[in-house]
């Protein structure tokens, strides 16, 4: 073997092993890997994470995908950017929110409709909110919402913060009228919807918290509005990307 020979072999050596490593690091970052537990079915795992049933059996190599066992352990097949976007697994609130909705003492018949709203910018906090609304809306309560769902910006994406117009159950400030903050709870996700549409999490987090509300205050699903749809006076907000079919779709399938 001459030099030159032995060079395109050295290097086509090193192309190998950087296209091995390359596979290597995506696949770890792209595969979760999901345990099976009791009532789990293979079609509803695939569900659970945009896939077909056949997809994940065939990544599993499972040739009789109906016997699955709690505890085993299934590969999830996904990429890096569906692993940053997915929606928490979980449908339950976190423990300290549930039990903020628990706790408030709701009068029989307090709040009749539940109203969402975009902050319209795309970073925020509940401090921050609150302040501008007592400086710069001089409002004596300050954050005019019940509830505001973080985007990952200021707060976590999908994180729920409990207002104190919820915990004292106080009128709103977020309607256009006195006599709709008086029977209006509001929903303030953050972020600029005529942009972009809000995450997956924040979303997950809206029906969850949307479905414990329903419960908690009798309140039925077609009293479930966005700002724009209750407001006497025109507005953009929730913002033209907020998805009103799928969010439509699933009131329609909320029920108390
Ligand atoms: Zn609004």
């Amino acid at each position: 073997m001459n030099a030159a020979r032995r060079g395109v072999v050295v290097q086509g050596g090193w192309i190998v092993i950087l296209w091995l490593m390359h596979l290597a690091l995506y696949t770890a970052l792209a595969e979760t890997i999901y345990t099976v537990k009791k009532g789990d079915t293979i079609s509803g795992i695939a569900q659970r994470y945009g896939l077909s049933a056949r997809t994940l059996a065939d990544r599993n190599g499972l040739s009789r995908p109906q016997h699955i066992y709690p505890g085993q352990n299934l590969r999830i097949p996904g990429s890096i950017v569906s692993q940053t976007t997915t929606a928490p697994k979980s449908a339950n609130l976190p423990t300290a929110v549930q039990t903020a909705i628990n706790t408030a003492k709701v009068r029989s018949g307090r709040w009749r409709h539940i109203v969402i709203h975009h902050s319209a910018i795309d970073t925020g906090t509940v401090q921050g909110m609150d302040r501008y609304h007592r400086e710069v809306r001089h409002m004596e309560n300050g954050l005019a919402y019940h509830f505001v769902i973080g985007n990952g910006s200021g707060m976590r994406n999908g994180e729920i913060a409990v207002g104190h117009r919820w915990k004292q159950q106080l009128d709103g400030g977020h309607l256009a009228t006195e006599s709709l903050n008086h029977v209006a709870i509001g929903i303030c996700l953050v972020g600029n919807f005529d942009k972009h549409p809000p995450s997956p999490s924040q979303m997950e987090s809206l029906r969850i918290l949307i479905r414990a509300l329903m419960k908690r205050c009798s309140i039925s699903a077609t009293n479930v509005k966005t700002h724009q749809q209750i407001n006497p006076v025109h507005t953009r907000c929730p913002g033209s990307k907020f998805p009103i079919k799928t969010f439509a779709n699933f009131l329609s399938r909320a029920t108390l």
